[in-house]
């Protein structure tokens, strides 16, 4: 079919990576989607596994894998604190060899290959809002260092594989994003917070709740993916995300507000290098890209909230 691509999703039945099968397949795309299933499911492709343009393939990105595909989309590695510290070596291993490997796959087959940054290259940022510009403050042995530390070098990779090889490589730096398929056990704040006000148990807040994210919905994250794959002469980075920004404390407030919950805040420990601020500066996105969000944080979580509740009660 005209410009129908074959397409490698990495971390495919992952939160972004279903939705992302998804949309490919709505534009009649082939998509081979690619998982270890550590975080992922097969629930979240469930509804796609009848169609004749679609591919499940158990495989771990630490190992090579061949395939001839015109785009891979680097999604692979758990992204949840709780996870991705689960097993750090692992972490840096998927990071770093897993990348690798696309991007020796990449190579290979002369594939566009775009890679699932994140704002965690920016760490505790000393500057606000953070533009593609600033180098960060990472603490390089801490707790989330192998997350952090690991998508750094995986940025270092792309970058490299560009510069030395030639590979046609594209680098979008995702900031906190939330929908329905987060697993309800994830971790994330805003899954967490929805699950527990739905059953009425204790909000948890790390820390007293003054710390700042800005939280983008799944849609909107999925049509700046798109914009970035198709776009020709811009490699970025490039932040995506939503700048409205939060602390969590409001958001909490929001979640039980909104679930008509009877739950209370219990403050537990802040967790170890736990940035105090974060806020996307969007310019890039919007000036190379024609991108910016159209999902407010009430209307996303209202969609989210909805999936939750379903999912609770089956
Ligand atoms: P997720 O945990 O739901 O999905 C990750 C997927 O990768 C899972 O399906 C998991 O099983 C798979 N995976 C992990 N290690 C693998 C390996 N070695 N080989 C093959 N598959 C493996 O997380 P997500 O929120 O969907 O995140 C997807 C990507 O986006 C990640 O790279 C993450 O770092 C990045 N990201 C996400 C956010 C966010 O807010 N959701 C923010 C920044 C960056
Ligand atoms: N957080 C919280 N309670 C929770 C889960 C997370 O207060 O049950 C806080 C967490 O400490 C952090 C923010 O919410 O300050 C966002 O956490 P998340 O794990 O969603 O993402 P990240 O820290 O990677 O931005």
């Amino acid at each position: 079919m005209k410009n129908s691509k074959r397409v490698l999703v990495t971390g495919g039945a992952g939160f972004i990576g279903s939705h992302l099968c998804k949309r490919l397949l709505d534009e009649n795309h082939e998509v081979m989607c690619l998982d270890n299933f550590f975080t992922g499911s097969k629930d979240n492709i469930l509804d796609l596994m009848d169609n004749k343009r679609f591919e499940l393939i158990r495989h771990d990105i630490t190992h090579q894998y061949f395939i001839e595909v015109d785009w891979i989309f680097n999604f692979a590695c758990p992204a949840s604190p709780i996870h991705y510290q689960y097993n750090p070596i692992k972490t840096l291993k998927t990071n770093i060899l897993g990348t690798l490997n696309m991007l020796g796959l990449a190579k290979r087959v002369k594939a566009r290959i775009l890679h699932a940054s994140t704002s965690e290259v920016y760490g505790d940022p000393q500057e606000h809002p953070q533009t593609e510009s600033y180098w960060g403050h990472v603490n390089p042995i801490g707790l989330r260092s192998c997350y952090d530390e690991g998508k750094r070098a995986a940025e270092t990779l792309m970058m490299d594989y560009k510069r030395e090889q030639k590979v046609d490589s594209k680098i979008i730096r995702i900031f906190n994003t939330f929908g329905p398929k987060m697993r309800a056990d994830d971790g994330r704040v805003v899954s967490n917070f929805i699950v527990q006000a739905l059953q009425g148990d204790d909000i948890t807040i790390y820390g007293d709740g003054s710390q700042t994210r800005s939280f983008c919905y799944i849609d909107d994250l999925i049509e700046v993916i798109m914009r970035m794959i198709a776009k020709e002469d811009f490699s970025g980075p490039v932040n995506t995300g939503n700048p409205d920004e939060f602390t969590i404390l409001e958001l909490a407030q929001k979640v039980i507000e909104m679930t008509n919950s009877k739950s209370k805040l219990s403050f537990k420990e802040l967790p170890s290098d736990d940035p105090t601020q974060r806020k996307p500066d969007i310019s890039l996105a919007k000036e190379k890209l024609g991108w910016e969000p159209k999902v407010n944080l009430e209307e996303g979580l209202t969609r989210t909230i909805e999936y939750f509740e379903k999912w609770l009660s089956n």
